[in-house]
């Protein structure tokens, strides 16, 4: 190893070092001792380091803080969004209960008018004429629908079965009453025997489901409780009839007004609207009229019937209504 060398770069070494060169050595420098191990680097100034280093901090301090914040915000706009919601929600609520409230109230008060009027006619407050049609349906039926439409009122009719039977829905559809009289109305037949009528008023219940879906309890004898005729078939069997219908739940209902439409073809009306006008009488009354064919007369007499009854403070109602059946004495 040559230490002159070494010694010679160590005294180079120092020069460069600890002295501030000239100009002049300076190029001398640069031309003729550039090595660069040999040249110490100036110390570098360390405030662009501190800069960068602060303003990567406060970029990291900005981005948290704009994270937290728009978490925050975009939590805050869900919980809106879904108050917003909730509160929608309960408002339709409020507005379908508020439709079902109004509902309700509604056909609660029709029954109380309902319940009122009941108690009225029980407790003797009102007059109230039942209206009721025997021997239907027939050709007669629908006009007879359409009077008591006009008049806004309901009627009771005991059907047959008669050749119209499909006008038995119609008196359903209309909001008035079918109520059950019989199937053949052949008296020979009927009141032959107990077990012969109570087949008969099967025949026409199952009859009166078949077409109108009403299991019918309401029924009248043909010719009343009251009626003779049946002696001639059997004795005493109007005593029995009347017993035996109400323990196989039937109620039957006789008249205490007559409009005497029964006495004969053709009657005139003025003579029908006479016969009721005469015969109307207390709160309560059963009116008794037909609806068959032969008896257009009775048609014609109803409206004047009706406007009758009304002028001497009668409502209308149907018999199922009716606190108290009409119940005939019965002689036979
Ligand atoms: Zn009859």
């Amino acid at each position: 190893m040559d230490n002159r060398y070494d010694l010679g770069d160590y005294a180079s070494n120092r020069r460069t070092t600890s002295e501030t060169p000239r100009s002049s050595d300076h190029n001398t420098n640069r031309n003729t001792n550039r090595r660069p191990y040999n040249r110490r680097k100036q110390p570098k100034s360390k405030a662009p380091v501190v800069f960068m280093l602060i303003l990567l901090i406060a970029a990291c301090i900005l981005a948290v803080t704009t994270f937290t914040f728009a978490s925050k915000y975009s939590k805050s706009e869900q919980e809106r969004q879904a108050q917003s919601q909730s509160v929608e929600e309960y408002k339709q609520k409020a507005t379908e209960m508020e439709k079902k409230y109004n509902e309700e109230k509604k056909n609660a008060d029709e029954w109380k008018k309902k319940y009122d009027n009941l108690v009225a006619v029980r407790n003797g407050d009102k007059k109230v004429a039942y209206l009721t049609f025997d021997d239907g349906p027939s050709e007669n039926t629908l006009k007879i629908i359409d009077i008591l439409k006009k008049y806004d009122i309901k009627a009771t009719f005991f059907v047959i079965g008669s050749s119209n039977v499909e006008y038995m829905k119609n008196i359903v559809d209309s909001g008035n009453q079918i109520a059950l009289h019989s199937y053949s109305h052949d008296y020979s037949e009927i009141y032959r025997s107990a077990d012969a009528y109570m087949k008969d008023l099967k025949k026409i219940h199952d009859l009166v489901k078949e077409k109108t879906g009403r299991d019918c309890k309401a029924i009248r004898f043909p010719g009343g409780a009251s009626n003779t005729i049946s002696a001639e078939y059997c004795k005493g069997i109007m005593s029995v009839l009347t017993e035996k219908v109400h323990d196989k739940g039937y109620e039957y209902y006789d008249w205490d007004c007559d409009s005497t439409d029964a006495s004969g073809t053709n009657v005139e009306p003025a003579k029908l609207v006479a016969g009721v006008n005469n015969t109307s009488h207390g709160k309560l009354v059963t009116v008794l009229m037909h609806d068959t064919k032969a008896k257009s007369t009775t048609v014609e007499a109803l409206p004047q019937i009706i406007e009758t009854l009304k002028a001497k403070g009668y409502d209308f109602d149907t018999l199922d209504n009716c606190p108290r059946p009409c119940h005939h004495s019965v002689n036979n």
